[in-house]
Order: C-alpha cells, then sequence, then structure tokens
C-alpha cells in the first residue's frame, strides 16, 4: 500500500494507509472496523450528528421520542444477567438543565465499552429513544458522545457533533479523532477526485477535499447536508461509470452480423401474423433488427407492461438471426415457464418450425426445448438438433448451461425475466458461441427509469408501453375476509358465473401443501424485488393448491366444474397435459401455484382468484392478474386475504386493486420497501456501497451522473485517464460488492 504513494499520478492520498498517519491505534480501526486505508476512513462517514442547541433537559422528556441530552454519570454499576447470558450495564445520569435536577436510568447490555467510558463524573452527550420501565424513565443503549468540560466556548458549543457508525472496541469519539488527524494532514493537492475534474466544474461540485471536510467537522450541520449532496452525486457517478465502462467494453468485442434476409422466415412470420404490431413492437422491433445487423453485440434490455407483447418482439429477432444463419437460445428461469414457451413458439410458428418435416415450411426451422428433467433419448435428440443446428431456437431453462450444451452457431441469447440470471450466467451462455452472441433481456414486469439504469444499468434499454388493441380492462377487488367471511362465497359464485358463460378461472394459492407444513416456493419465477414474505407473518395456515384442490368437491358453487391442478413439483409430463387441458378448455377452472404467474397464455381464462394474496408482492400481483383479460372479455381479479384490513400488507394490496398501470405500481414499491432490497443483500450493512444515494429519491442526480459518465467513457472507454475514478470504482464496488452489478 505504502509504496503506491510513489508509484506516479495512479496514486492518490486516499490509498495510503493507515498506519502511516496514526501509528499503532490504525490497528484498532482495521481490526474491528476493517478500516486500512486513508480513502476508507474519510469514507467512514457520520451516521448523523448532534446538536447541542436542541438538548432536552431531562426534567422535560418525553416518553417514546427519541431525544438527545446532555448529562453528567452520577453511578454505574455492572452486573451478570441471571436469566439469560451476558451483563447489563445500569447507568445513572443527572443534569442540572432548565433550573431543575432531573435524574434518569440508562441500561446497557453487554455494554463493556460503555462500562470502560461511563465513569462516575464523566459529561457526555447521550441520544436514544425514551422508554417507561419499571416507573423510571429509561434509555436503553443509548449512543453517547463524551463531552470536555469547555462549554463555555460558543464555536464548541454550536458545533454538530459527528456520530460514527461504531463498534464496542472503537467508540464514535476516537473515530472522529483519527478522522481529525487525517484531515489536518491531508494535502488536497495529493487527493485525485473520482470525479473529472470537467464534470465537477461545470456542475459545480465542491470540491473533493472541502467535501471530507464538510462532512466530518461542519460548523453547521448543513454544511454537512451540503457535502453529502456532493458525495451523493459521486455515488451516482461511480455508479454510472463503472456500468457505462461495461456497456463500452462489451459493445467494441465481435458478433456475427445478422442482417434481416429478405423474403426469409421473418418476412413469411409477419405475413402470418393474426394482428397488427403495435407502434411500440414495431419501433423495438426496427432497434433490434439495426443491432443484430451490426458487428458488434447488442446488449439491451427490453422492458414493459404484461401483456404488451414482449415475447412477441423476442421472436421476430430470433428469426431475424435464424435468417442469416444463426441460432438463438431462450433461457427462462423455470422449467414450466420453458415449457410454456416452447409450447406457445411452436403454436405461434406453425408450420415455419417444421423445417424438415412432412407438410413443414420448405426454409422452416425448428424450436426444441431442454430442461433437465427430460429422459436421457429426448435429452440426446435435443442436444444433436442444437449441435448440428438443425433447431433453429434452443428453449431450456439453466440446464441450457451446462457443459455438454453445444450450437451450431449461437447468434442470439434471449433471457426471459432477468432477475433469476446474473451476468455470470450470461457469460456462460455466450462462452457456447464462437463470436460474441447478442442479447435481448426482458423484465417480467416494468420497473422506473432510474432503477433500470442501475439495476440493468449495463445494458440499452427499451420499453413497450403500450398493451396490444383490444385488451380488455381488468378490474382488481380486494377481498377481506377478516371483515367478511362469508365473502368466500361470493368468490366462488363469481367463479361459477364465469365458467357458466363459457370462461375459465385461475386460483392461485401461495403454498403446494404436499409436504409437511413448511413450503410455498416451488421454483416459480420470483419477481425482481422478492415479496417480503417475512413480513407478513400470519397466524393462519396458507392456503395450499393440493388442500384446495381437494376441497373443490365440497363446494356447492362449484358443482360439476372440471378443475385441474399446477405446480412446479409435478411430473413435467402432467404438467405439460394439465396446461394443454387448460389451454384447450377442457379445464373450466385451475388450481395453481405462481407457475402460472409468467407466460402462461390463456385468453378465454378471465377470472383470476389470489389466496393469501397478502403473501405476494406487488409486482407479482400485477404479473398474476396480467393472466386474464387478454381476450377480449374484461377480466377481473379478486385478491383474497384474511389480514385484518389495517395489516400493513394491505397497502399492497391496495396499491395493486388501485391502477393497472406497472410503472406507477413499480414506484409504490419501491417507497413500501426498504432500498436494499432493490441491489440486493449485498448492498446493505456494506461500508463501501452507496452511503448517501438513495435509488427511489435520486432520479435526477442518476440521470445527470449517466450522461456525465457516459460522455467521460465515450472519451476513454477504458478510463486510462481517470485513475481516481477507476481507484473509485473498485473502493465503492469492491469485489463482494460488484455482486450489485449481478443481481444474480
Ligand atoms: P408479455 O410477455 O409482454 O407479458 P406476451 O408476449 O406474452 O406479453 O403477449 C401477450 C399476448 O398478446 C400473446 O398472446 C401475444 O400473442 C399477444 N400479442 C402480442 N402482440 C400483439 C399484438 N400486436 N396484437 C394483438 N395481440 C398481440
Ligand atoms: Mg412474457
Amino acid at each position: 500500500m505504502a509504496d503506491s504513494a510513489v508509484a506516479g499520478v495512479s496514486t492518490s492520498e486516499l490509498d495510503v494507509s493507515l498506519e502511516r498517519h496514526l501509528g499503532p491505534p490504525a490497528k484498532l480501526l482495521a481490526k474491528h472496523l476493517n478500516l486500512h486505508t486513508v480513502g476508507q476512513l474519510l469514507n467512514h462517514f457520520p451516521r448523523n450528528y448532534l446538536k447541542r442547541g436542541e438538548l432536552t433537559p431531562i426534567a422535560d422528556v418525553p416518553v417514546d421520542e427519541e431525544v438527545t441530552l446532555i448529562a453528567r454519570v452520577q453511578s454505574a454499576n455492572a452486573r451478570r444477567m441471571r436469566t439469560r447470558k451476558g451483563m447489563l450495564l445500569e447507568v445513572i445520569i443527572t443534569d442540572d438543565a432548565a433550573g431543575g435536577i432531573g435524574q434518569m436510568n440508562l441500561t446497557y447490555f453487554n455494554g463493556y465499552g460503555a462500562e470502560r467510558e461511563l465513569l462516575p463524573g464523566v459529561r457526555a452527550m447521550f441520544s436514544g429513544k425514551v422508554t417507561m420501565y419499571r416507573g423510571k424513565l429509561t434509555l436503553t443503549n443509548p449512543k453517547y458522545v463524551l463531552l470536555d468540560d469547555d462549554d463555555d466556548n460558543p464555536d464548541y458549543v454550536n458545533k454538530p457533533i459527528p456520530v460514527y457508525p461504531a463498534v464496542d472496541k472503537v467508540s464514535s469519539e476516537r473515530i472522529a479523532m483519527a478522522v481529525g488527524i487525517i484531515l489536518d494532514t491531508l494535502d488536497p493537492a495529493h487527493l485525485i477526485d473520482p470525479v473529472p475534474e470537467a464534470v465537477a466544474r461545470r456542475d459545480k461540485l465542491m470540491s473533493l477535499a472541502q467535501a471530507y471536510e464538510l462532512v466530518h467537522r461542519p460548523a453547521v450541520v448543513e454544511d454537512a447536508y451540503r457535502a453529502q449532496h456532493r458525495f451523493r452525486y459521486q455515488e451516482a457517478f461511480v455508479l454510472q461509470a463503472a456500468l457505462a465502462r461495461r456497456r463500452a467494453l462489451t459493445a467494441r468485442e465481435e458478433a456475427t452480423a445478422r442482417p434481416p434476409h429478405h423474403g426469409g422466415l421473418l418476412d413469411q412470420f409477419d405475413a402470418r401474423l393474426p394482428f397488427t404490431l403495435t407502434n411500440g413492437q414495431r419501433e423495438v422491433g426496427d432497434v433490434l433488427a439495426a443491432d443484430l445487423a451490426g458487428d458488434h453485440p447488442m446488449n439491451r434490455l427490453l422492458q414493459g407492461e404484461v401483456g404488451s407483447g414482449k415475447t412477441l418482439v423476442a421472436l421476430r429477432a430470433m428469426l431475424q438471426v435464424i435468417d442469416a444463419g444463426g441460432q438463438a437460445a431462450l433461457l427462462a428461469p423455470t422449467e414450466v415457464l420453458a415449457l410454456q414457451h416452447h409450447q406457445s413458439l411452436t403454436r405461434t410458428l406453425g408450420p415455419l418450425a417444421e423445417g424438415g418435416m412432412l407438410g413443414g415450411a420448405l426454409d422452416g426451422t425448428r424450436v426444441v426445448l431442454l430442461t433437465g428433467s427430460m429422459n436421457t433419448a429426448q435429452r440426446k435428440k435435443a442436444l444433436l438438433e442444437a449441435a448440428s443446428g438443425d433447431a433453429g431456437i434452443v428453449i431450456g431453462t439453466h440446464a441450457l448451461l451446462s457443459e455438454n450444451v453445444r450450437f451450431f452457431d449461437l447468434g442470439l441469447i434471449v433471457v426471459d425475466e432477468q432477475h433469476r440470471f446474473g451476468v455470470e450466467q450470461r457469460d456462460l451462455l455466450r462462452s457456447k458461441a464462437a463470436a460474441s452472441p447478442h442479447v435481448l433481456v426482458m423484465t417480467a414486469t416494468p420497473i422506473p427509469r432510474t432503477v433500470a439504469m442501475t439495476v440493468f444499468g449495463d445494458l440499452e434499454i427499451s420499453t413497450l408501453t403500450e398493451l396490444p388493441a383490444g385488451r380488455s380492462p381488468i378490474s382488481t377487488h380486494e377481498v377481506g375476509l377478516a371483515e367478511h367471511p362469508a365473502w368466500i362465497q361470493r368468490v366462488w359464485s363469481r367463479a361459477r358465473e364465469e365458467i357458466d358463460t363459457g370462461r375459465q378461472v385461475y386460483v392461485v394459492c401461495p403454498k403446494i401443501g404436499d409436504e409437511a407444513g413448511t413450503g410455498g416456493e416451488d421454483g416459480s419465477a420470483l419477481e425482481l424485488y422478492s415479496p417480503d414474505v417475512q413480513a407478513a407473518p400470519s397466524k393462519q395456515e396458507l392456503t395450499s393448491v393440493v388442500e384446495l384442490y381437494g376441497s373443490l368437491a365440497e363446494v356447492p358453487q362449484l358443482e360439476s366444474v372440471t378443475a385441474g391442478m399446477l405446480h412446479g413439483r409435478m411430473d413435467p409430463a402432467e404438467k405439460a397435459s394439465v396446461m394443454g387441458r387448460f389451454n384447450d378448455g377442457d379445464l373450466q377452472l385451475l388450481v395453481a401455484t405462481t407457475v402460472i404467474e409468467v407466460g402462461v397464455d390463456v385468453p378465454n381464462a378471465t377470472l383470476m382468484v389470489i389466496m393469501d394474496a397478502d403473501r405476494f408482492g406487488i409486482s407479482q400481483l400485477h404479473q398474476l392478474r396480467g393472466r386474464v383479460g387478454r381476450g377480449g372479455h374484461a377480466g377481473t381479479c379478486l385478491l383474497v386475504t384474511s389480514l385484518e384490513a389495517d395489516h400493513p400488507s394491505r397497502e399492497r394490496l391496495a396499491a395493486v386493486a388501485s391502477t393497472t398501470d406497472g410503472f406507477e405500481l413499480s414506484q409504490k414499491d419501491l417507497e413500501l420497501r426498504r432500498e436494499g432490497n432493490i441491489l440486493g443483500a449485498s448492498q446493505s450493512g456494506g461500508r463501501s456501497a452507496l452511503r448517501f444515494l438513495r435509488i427511489t429519491q435520486h432520479g435526477k442526480i442518476i440521470e445527470k451522473a449517466r450522461s456525465d459518465a457516459q460522455e467521460i467513457v465515450a472519451g476513454d472507454p477504458e478510463l486510462v485517464g481517470y485513475p481516481g475514478l477507476v481507484n473509485a470504482i473498485e473502493l465503492y464496488l469492491n469485489p463482494e460488492k460488484e455482486a450489485f452489478l449481478e443481481r444474480g
């Protein structure tokens, strides 16, 4: 580390080891906070700031509120706890503020640091939430900052006190001292700003040195906020630069050009289409056609409203590639979806997918399915067709990634429902092509632009906003059984009515029910933001597919209805048969898990009943109801829940019932869930990752940063001229953190 200080331009003061400045105490920071370099310490930002101006006298403290107060320790007592392991420190503090004497109890569980520091007579500032315990005002595990006795100095009185994320062995105050030493010796000339000078000047950003000074030692708290703004932009910029660099580097790779071929399969397919493309489908189609015709790989995200016809857009791209002599692979997150895609693409293509078969189109191709649960003979046949090139389209799950899958000439990879596939898996599939293949990623549901720019930031983005004509509106209703237990009868009556008019009905349950007690998850596609199932613990047994299906016979309203059952743990042949029968209208009602969430397409289905709907996330519900209202008959979705009306999870249901606009819903979804879930678990709690940037709130900053970053990367894709930026990318997105770019 220390050596890099003489290595020239690529060196930043930020890389210097803390030991050089702090000596042996640096060991503590390294050991307990994993802070080794100047940059890491300076980026260990205060969590918040305490202001003395806002002190509360003990005599006035409100119960159940956060308070900050200055007081002196009167006594401190540590004792072992009787009922559980560990130590309990009880501290009594007093103040003489506001003309009265106040006294208050503090308790610290295992407060070994506090035991050492909070000695009788010591003055400190405490903050925490006041509770009433055994009739006494109490603060439990309050944060504190030790104070000197020089209260008279007015500067000092008003200066905000930074509160750092601290640990037992290294207090906030100690961190502040270390930071102070670093700031005092910091030479701004050796500080390489990750934000290029031109950008910083144009955007009127304060200097990096000043930002560090103000965020750590603000004279007034507003200074700290201004500094935070600088770091917020910086985070967005570094992130976007990393993504732009990745985009630029993949775009420079060579790909086989797959220009359109006049009179080929695509033209024949278009001529056979029973409907006209929407404007969006046509426009995005043109963009894809041009991408594919280029000799650099396409890397594009196709997002759009549920039912907007993304699969058709993808299929047309595949046909163009086949026309140009290549093959396409379609990667689905679950076997059911792969199966479904295989059936529907084969059906949609008709004779065009019967190449080499009697009655097939002369230049027709073949669509083959390759899944993990196929038997050896089927598998062998599929593998052969992929390797020989007879199969223009190979559809599969992760099984496509396995080593013995070979393609004759893989030209395009389509990834459906991206969130199950990380960059790594895409790279694996890429490696099966001679040159870099073109890649098209489809999302299940729309996501707000700024989130797309971040989570899928290494891809170009295309969006389908419009639904094909002839779609019928879907009305959605909450069915709160806690308020109206009898409404479940009305649900079944409603199902009966649909069936009597010749329509079909889905009933979705959160759980399979063929296992002991636990369950639910059956490998079906999860939404991008996995539902926070744990947040809604229900005392009730969840409705299960097996049980509900078994009890349908006892529902009077459903007498003589032909029903089927579908879930992920059924035998594949059985699954295929059930889906086939529902498709053909043989089955009037289908009880299923979320295996039907994506892709299943039965225009005659008009009612979707979702049992224990509170167990699903917003976009999952939105996706599910997109299964109805596809065939010109109005669709209805009933969200059945047993949760009380004021349960927080009911908010999600109300949101879904209130609008069918997917973009609006995904925005709402983001507001209701915590940020960490967006970028994946690796994001939360990390030191180096985003500290000030909130993807949901700071869209403008992200857009600005993205265009700034694009400009920089366009002129210097490898960022050779920007060592500070390269450094920051590593510092922010160190290997474990890089995971969030890979949202696997
Ligand atoms: P998505 O994957 O975007 O949710 P799909 O591709 O599954 O949507 O399309 C939903 C249904 O709409 C399919 O039955 C498809 O054949 C049909 N469809 C697609 N494009 C059109 C169009 N332009 N006009 C009418 N129907 C269309
Ligand atoms: Mg789809």
